[in-house]
């Protein structure tokens, strides 16, 4: 199993983010960029497709040393999902294996946060998230008997953002920084 479709998307993806696009052009070429990664499942490494029996889990792929953007392997185990929650920064889904179920919310004139949308994504699709198109999500593992990963890719390290998760109902917001699962990163030239 080789890591060289990952290292060719972070090599894509930073050239991308060298030329100081606008976020329109980051998740429109970004999206391709993922397209292609997650088109193919045969080279995310076993350590970082193992689910938690309890937790959807987190894997850090790469990160930027300069917090420009983050690599992510979500691994979802059956019917595990995310609390309602925003990111801050543009991010990037797309499905590896299974399907994933998304439900996306926006915030109402009384503080509280009602369902605008629910689409689900089959492994290869990808969709994105950000402040300017919409930044507040849940994500689930649409399949109730099977493991489902998804490849996540964000403009900041992900796992030092401090942001929040919401009780749609109230309106409450906590702050909450997510981390990552594992204490080392994929050898990308393997
Ligand atoms: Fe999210």
């Amino acid at each position: 199993m080789s890591t060289e479709r990952l290292l060719t998307f972070t090599r894509d993806i930073i050239r991308l983010l060298e030329t100081h696009p606008g976020e329109e052009q980051i998740l429109t070429d970004g999206g391709k960029f993922l397209s292609t990664l997650v088109g193919n499942d045969d080279w995310l490494p076993e350590a970082y497709a193992q689910p938690h029996p309890q937790y959807y889990q987190q894997y850090l792929l790469y990160a930027d040393p300069l917090d420009r953007l983050s690599i992510v392997s979500f691994v979802w185990g059956p019917g595990q999902k995310t609390p309602v929650h925003d990111h801050l920064t543009w991010g990037l889904v797309g499905v590896l294996r299974g399907r994933e179920r998304e439900t996306t919310y926006q915030k109402q004139e009384n503080g509280t946060y009602k369902p605008t949308g629910n689409g689900v994504l089959h492994s290869g699709q990808t969709t994105a998230v950000s402040p300017a198109i919409g930044d507040v999500h849940e994500v689930a593992n649409d399949l109730s008997d099977q493991v489902s990963i998804s490849i996540h890719v964000y403009g900041a390290n992900i796992g030092r953002v401090k942001r929040h998760v919401f009780d749609p109902a109230t309106g409450e917001e906590k702050s909450f920084v997510s981390g990552y699962a594992n204490n080392a990163v994929p050898n990308l030239w393997k």
